[in-house]
């Protein structure tokens, strides 16, 4: 039977419903992949096990902790869970690390563009952070969409990585921002409606990550442009995850 394996180290809370958790494992995290996913559970009272999928935020450079972003959904099964642990509470990561939604095959010199809305930033902060990303002269923009401007998660990170790093490019935008919130606001498809952010089928690789409205809306946009969309079986360069 599969029981609790892991313990959390720490949690941040980015803002209500918003938290970011840091998880060690009883066993030695295994290679993988930035971009990829673990499913994460607790017990039930009734001992049964209440799994789903989340994607790593830390490097696979980092070998001692796994990082997740996390969404609580209300009325949901586990989120509402999984937001009540603190440090030191058990729960279970699934031994196994598994998904596409890599840089795998994205070929060198390539223009990248990460596109995300509110947690699904969290593959893009593991491939940031994994040191031989960086020797593949890739280009990145990051895109990341959120209602409010606390729920901003990874700000700082980024733009100290964009102040660092002539290669990445960050974008932020607020949908229901508060009248003080001097950036952009809006709908992250916006930057490439507006063409702020121009691309075409030939040098970029677009990666989409988050609310499969947002996903669905401009999958469709690019398609129509000439990018096609990313399979196992059959290369293409846009890239999609979607959350549910
Ligand atoms: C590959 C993959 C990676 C994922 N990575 C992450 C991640 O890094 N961070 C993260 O927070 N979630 C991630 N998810 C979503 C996650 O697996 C769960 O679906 C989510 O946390 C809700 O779980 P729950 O048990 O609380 O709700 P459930 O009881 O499973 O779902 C309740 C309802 O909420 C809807 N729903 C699910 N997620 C959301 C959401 N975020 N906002 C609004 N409605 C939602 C579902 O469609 C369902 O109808 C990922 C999903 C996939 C497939």
């Amino acid at each position: 039977m599969k029981k609790e394996n892991a313990t959390l180290l720490s949690r941040s809370d980015i803002s209500e419903g918003l938290f970011i958790i840091r998880v060690k494992p009883d066993f030695p995290i295994p290679d993988f992949i930035p971009g990829q996913y673990v499913a994460l559970g607790l017990l039930t009272e009734e001992n049964k096990l209440i799994k789903r999928a989340y994607s790593i935020a830390s490097s696979p450079d980092q070998k001692d902790r796994l990082e997740f972003y996390i969404a609580r959904v209300d009325g949901g099964a586990l989120t509402p869970r999984l937001d009540k642990l603190q440090s030191g509470d058990r729960l279970y990561v699934s031994p196994k690390i598994t998904g596409t939604f890599t840089l795998q095959g994205v070929p060198a010199g390539s223009h990248v563009v990460f596109i995300s809305t509110g947690t699904g930033i969290a593959p893009y902060i593991s491939m940031l952070r994994t040191a031989n990303v960086w020797q593949h002269n890739w280009k990145f923009i990051l895109i990341h969409g959120v209602r409010y401007e606390q729920d901003l998660a990874y700000k700082d990170e980024l733009e100290k990585l964009a102040k660092e790093s002539d290669l990445f490019h960050y974008y932020c935008t607020v949908s229901r921002a508060s009248e003080a919130w001097q950036g952009e606001r809006g709908y992250v498809g916006k930057f490439l409606k507006d063409g702020v952010v121009q691309v075409t089928p030939e040098s970029n690789h677009l990666f989409l990550c988050g609310n499969p409205a947002m996903i669905d809306e401009l999958s469709v946009f690019l398609t129509q442009r000439g990018f096609k969309e990313h399979k196992k079986r059959s290369p293409g360069n846009l890239h999609l995850e979607k959350y549910w």
